[in-house]
């Protein structure tokens, strides 16, 4: 993609490209090289409108159609999916700034095993069931707001579209205006699969713009938000004054948690790569490091020389560890946490602040590392978003859990001991959505969502499934009823 500028006009609106509104463009940066690679429309208010009312023209076919013809386009989808894969990673590289082997392997390929996972629990779905005399109906949400970040930006829109359409919504996406272009390929690739017109549509354009107006607008049923916390309380402020359901998948401060039985190695070597992983720009990413006090310098010495290792350079070099972070921006807020963390004492361990000599364009960060983290510096606190670990000692299991405990968020962690059971245990009291037990892998059928300030709700799995649909209770006139007495018969 390098090397022309592509000029984008449109949006993709109720199946055809649609000239946006927009004054203004948006360009669209190579954080590896800072060139600008395309102009996307500044979306507009009115935009967001058309959208919205293309989605509900097409929703009430969409929500008609059988469960197994949705299956149908969803078959279709994944093979067209997987057909244009490297030009998603391509793509996503060329925008985000993630290496080609994470954008590839994870960015790609787990948007595809995603997509895959609903095939399975769609068709297991309890779309009906009974209980005593009622009918309990599985219903469509209806017309559905999917609006996303530029970190992972397919896994973000697949993880809500794929279960929006398999519900039988009609589905308007946001993509982030840093990294546009995935979602034009993806308008693509429904029109490839005989999506009827308008079940998905793509406005591009600012948050507060035409996220703003999709949130409010009254012909959206459903809110489905992924980003920062500070968007997630304006969007669910909005959805609040209009009474809308709404999903939040916010940021995270995930602990890594080492109980003193831990094979020390291996668990600091998975957390420095989870932590560097697709820059460590990931709600997922383990960015504090806790290990028993008399452990800590050796946790320190094993971390410290890993990170050294790692090979920041050009995304497209396969055999870079790390990449560009993705804006101007995010440079600037991630140096100024490493800043940070020096003047509040913390011990630099490896990285820093400071440009990569050999790299002068481009938004390049040091992998870094702190030791000493104290619990309440902004470090152990703040959500950074970059490659960048804090390693905090601890005094006993009950400080662990206090201190993975200790900040607002409440998304991922792991827990790392030799014994399965006491790992269990304190995982078990780690208030977050997910957690890892001595590096289990991601699982795609698991629910994944925050508790505390890292959201509201919960995507992938079954759960993922039944967050797209709205539930009706019919009572039948049986026997049950009779069984059940008055109550039964709305005399309670
Ligand atoms: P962001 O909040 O700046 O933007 C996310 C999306 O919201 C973008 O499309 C943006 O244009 C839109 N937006 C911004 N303001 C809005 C408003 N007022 N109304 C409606 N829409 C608005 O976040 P980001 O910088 O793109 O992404 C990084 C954040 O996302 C991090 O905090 C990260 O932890 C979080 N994240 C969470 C998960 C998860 O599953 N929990 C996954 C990935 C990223």
């Amino acid at each position: 993609m390098t090397g022309m500028k592509r000029i984008l006009e449109n949006q993709w609106i109720g199946g055809a490209w649609t000239p946006s509104d927009a004054q203004a463009g948006i360009d669209v940066i190579d954080p590896s090289d800072e060139s600008t690679i395309a102009t996307v429309p500044a979306g507009t208010a009115a935009d967001a409108r058309r959208a919205v009312a293309a989605a509900q023209a097409a929703a009430e076919d969409w929500a008609k159609t059988p469960v197994k013809d949705r299956l149908r386009f969803l078959e279709r989808f994944v093979a067209r999916l997987e057909a244009r894969a490297g030009e998603f990673a391509d793509t996503i590289t060329a925008e985000v700034g993630a290496p080609i082997q994470v954008a590839q392997r994870v960015q790609v390929g787990l948007a595809l095993g995603i997509a895959k996972s609903f095939v399975e629990i769609t068709k297991n779905f309890a779309f009906e069931r009974t209980v005593g005399n009622s009918l309990v109906l599985r219903e469509p949400a209806g017309v559905v707001a999917a609006i996303t970040p530029w970190n992972v930006p397919l896994i973000m829109i697949i993880q809500k579209l794929v279960p929006a359409l398999m519900a039988g919504c009609a589905v308007v996406h946001k993509p982030s205006e840093l990294t546009p272009l995935h979602a034009y390929l993806l308008a693509e690739v429904t029109a490839e699969c005989d999506l009827p017109p308008g079940v998905f549509n793509v406005v591009v354009g600012e948050g507060p713009v035409v996220g703003a107006a999709l949130t409010a607008d009254p012909g959206v049923d459903l809110i489905s938000f992924t980003g920062s916390v500070r968007a997630g309380r304006q969007v669910g402020a909005i959805a609040a004054e209009h009474i809308k359901p709404v999903h939040l998948e916010l940021g995270g401060k995930n602990a890594s948690v080492v109980l003193p039985d831990a094979d020390l190695d291996l668990a600091v070597k998975a957390t420095v790569n989870q932590a560097c992983f697709n820059t460590g720009q990931a709600c997922l990413q383990w960015s504090r490091l806790l290990v028993p006090a008399d452990r800590h310098d050796e946790a320190v010495a094993l971390a410290g020389e890993l990170a050294a290792t790692y090979r920041v350079g050009s995304p497209r070099d396969p055999s870079t560890d790390v990449g560009p972070l993705v804006s101007a921006a995010a440079l600037e807020r991630v140096r100024g946490y490493i800043e940070t963390g020096l003047d509040e004492g913390a011990d630099l361990v490896t990285g820093g602040p400071e440009p990569l000599p050999d790299l002068p364009a481009g938004y390049y960060v040091q992998p870094t590392v702190f030791g000493k983290v104290g619990e309440s510096m902004r470090i152990a606190q703040e959500e950074i978003f970059g490659p960048v670990l804090s390693i905090m000692p601890y005094d006993g299991e009950e400080e662990a859990i206090r201190i993975a405990n200790g900040t607002p968020y409440g998304l991922h962690g792991s827990v790392w001991s030799q014994s399965l059971d006491h790992a269990t245990h304190v995982a078990k009291r780690i208030r977050t959505g997910q957690v890892d037990i001595n590096g289990g892998p991601f699982n795609v059928l698991a629910p994944f969502g925050g508790m505390k300030q890292s959201g509201i709700g919960r995507e992938c799995g079954v759960e993922g499934l039944d967050a797209f649909c709205e539930i009706k209770a019919m009572q039948l006139p049986d026997e049950g009823a009779e069984a059940m007495g008055p109550s039964a018969r709305g005399q309670a």
